[in-house]
């Protein structure tokens, strides 16, 4: 509670105009159930479990024998998608090996887990056994003094993103701005070029869904290479203004939801009715920005991950503010893959997620670029880097 008081203290000397939200944490619209975080001892075994860090989700956890663990993992609410999130560390006394079941009461396991003893190398673990009904995932944990987080994916907690954000605002004289405040009372930050006229803009948005990390290390790469040191991207960040929104749900990915906010809702799900605060932001934010600049925003992506490599594109228009850009774009990331084309999916201008939204109300060319679970991380980058340039190229044509 220390920190998100902090946060919330925080939150009070940023400037009034840029926040819309009160900075104060109302408990009364938490509508999941929040994890008891804790530490686990196994004192006969010698063996700690520990959910008392951000992005954790254990929500219980028991003995069979001396060396077997039973963890239930059970979403923040329902109903819900299929994307059963789970992070713990474990470590004991001496070397030890034990078996770990993760058990999904009415779920069936999706992510492959992976471990990790200092959070940024992660290794996947390929000796997974399931259960008929794939509703328990059961493999061998190699433990020693020395902490192993397990999780569904790599951790990218709220801090880390922050961090993130902080470092690449540095390094490219970003303006980096709070437009309002999650539930729990955590920042959603915007970053923005400043070396164009600000009167067309490219948006870029992600972790609306907590597990989705494949989706946000797209993200990072695109916007890196958008910023970067090339001619390409130089040329570009003087005729286009980039504005990022890097992490729309901080709660959820600080609590380790399977996909929700605090309110139990799915926000790529509020772009119509925009009844939480962190879609709200965005909008509000988006809004005044493309008005008081008499700005037009030419291209979005909102950044997220599924079961495969996936676009899911509006409906072509021919009024949007750069007619038949995003055909142009994908035929140049499809010209790029050879036989292995992302498949694009047309689904529909209406709808209440972020690209009908942008589509609709800004007029811009604006997709959903979905990352497979398990595509390599190298090649997210690579086409990542690729799509980034053929956006650069397409918009200075
Ligand atoms: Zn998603």
């Amino acid at each position: 509670m220390s920190a998100m008081f902090l946060l919330a203290l925080q939150s009070c000397s940023v400037k009034k105009a840029t926040v819309n939200q009160s900075t104060m944490v109302n408990s009364s619209l938490i509508k999941i159930k929040l994890q008891e975080k804790k530490v686990f001892n196994f004192q006969n075994e010698g063996i700690s479990f520990s959910n008392d860090f951000p992005s954790a989700r254990l929500n219980q956890l028991s003995k069979v024998n001396d060396s077997t663990f039973n963890i239930t993992i059970a979403p923040e609410n329902k109903p819900i998608n299929q994307s059963p999130w789970f992070a713990f560390k474990v470590w004991s006394k001496g070397q030890k090996n034990i078996y770990v079941n993760l058990l999904y009461p009415e779920n069936k396991h999706r992510y492959q887990p992976k471990i990790s003893s200092d959070g940024v190398q992660w290794e996947t673990l390929n000796e997974v056994k399931l259960s008929e009904e794939k509703n328990q995932a059961s493999f061998k944990l190699a433990l020693s003094k020395d902490t192993l987080l397990v999780a569904a994916q790599e951790i990218i907690a709220s801090n880390q993103s922050y961090q993130w954000m902080d470092q690449l605002a540095r390094k490219y004289s970003l303006d980096k701005k709070v437009i309002g405040y999650s539930i729990g009372g955590k920042p959603i930050i915007a970053l923005n070029s400043k070396k164009s006229d600000g009167k067309k803009i490219v948006v870029i948005l992600s972790r609306q869904h907590p597990p989705e990390i494949s989706g946000y290390f797209a993200m990072v790469q695109f916007v890196e290479t958008l910023l970067g040191n090339t001619r390409l991207a130089e040329d570009f960040i003087k005729k286009y203004e980039l504005v990022i929104i890097p992490m729309i749900n901080p709660d959820g990915v600080d609590e380790g939801n399977w996909r929700h906010s605090f309110a139990g809702v799915d926000l790529n799900r509020d772009w119509i009715d925009f009844k939480q605060p962190e879609t709200r932001a965005v909008r509000d934010y988006l809004l005044t920005k493309v008005k008081k600049q008499d700005a037009k925003v030419y291209f979005a992506l909102d950044f997220h991950s599924t079961y495969n490599d996936v676009l899911y594109t509006n409906e072509d228009r021919a009024d949007t503010n750069q007619p038949g850009l995003t055909n142009a774009w994908v035929k140049g990331l499809h010209d790029f893959e050879g036989a292995n084309k992302t498949v694009v999916k047309p689904s529909g201008n209406g709808g209440n997620v972020s690209k009908a939204w942008l589509g609709k109300v800004l007029n811009a060319e604006a997709l959903t670029y979905e990352v497979g679970d398990n595509t390599p991380r190298a090649y997210i980058k690579q086409k990542a880097t690729k799509v980034a340039e053929v956006l650069m190229m397409e918009l200075q044509k």
